[in-house]
C-alpha cells in the first residue's frame, strides 16, 4: 500500500463505528473483496460506486505528490546551476527556489486535504459462488 492511503477511515454498516482502515483492509477494498470490521468483526464491503471512485482517486494523488517532488527538485537544481554559470544572481536563485518549495507545500496540503476521507462501508453481500 502506498503512503497516500494511510489515515483513511471507514464507517461500519453494522456497528456504526468509524475506524482507521488498516493496510490489509485497504487491499481488500482495492480488489473489491469483503473484509471484517476491526470493531465488530462483521463482513463489510465498499459497494457505492461514488465511494469506490473516491478511493481510486487516491492513487492519482500519490502520483501528483511524487511528480511534484521531482519537478521541485529539478527546478531547484536548475536554479543552482543557473546561479553557478552566472545567469541568475544569488537573490534570484534563492527567490526561485523558495517559490518552487512553496508550490510543493501547497500541493502537499491539497493532497492531504483530499485524502482526508471517510468511506461509508456497506454490509458485504453473500457471494453467489
Ligand atoms: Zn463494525
Amino acid at each position: 500500500m502506498s503512503v497516500a492511503t494511510i489515515g483513511i477511515q471507514g464507517q461500519c454498516a453494522h456497528c456504526g463505528c468509524t475506524c482507521v482502515l488498516e493496510a490489509w483492509q485497504l487491499n481488500a477494498i482495492a480488489i473489491n473483496e469483503s473484509f471484517a470490521c476491526t470493531h465488530c468483526h462483521k463482513a463489510l464491503q465498499l459497494i457505492d460506486p461514488k465511494q469506490i471512485k473516491r478511493f481510486k482517486s487516491l492513487d492519482s494523488l500519490a502520483m501528483l505528490r511524487a511528480s511534484t517532488l521531482v519537478m521541485v527538485c529539478t527546478a531547484v537544481l536548475v536554479a543552482l546551476v543557473m546561479e553557478w554559470i552566472g545567469m541568475l544572481s544569488v537573490v534570484e536563485q534563492v527567490n526561485f527556489s523558495l517559490v518552487a518549495i512553496l508550490v510543493y507545500f501547497l500541493v502537499i496540503q491539497f493532497a492531504r486535504h483530499r485524502q482526508h476521507l471517510t468511506l461509508i462501508l456497506e454490509a458485504a453481500k453473500a457471494h453467489a459462488d
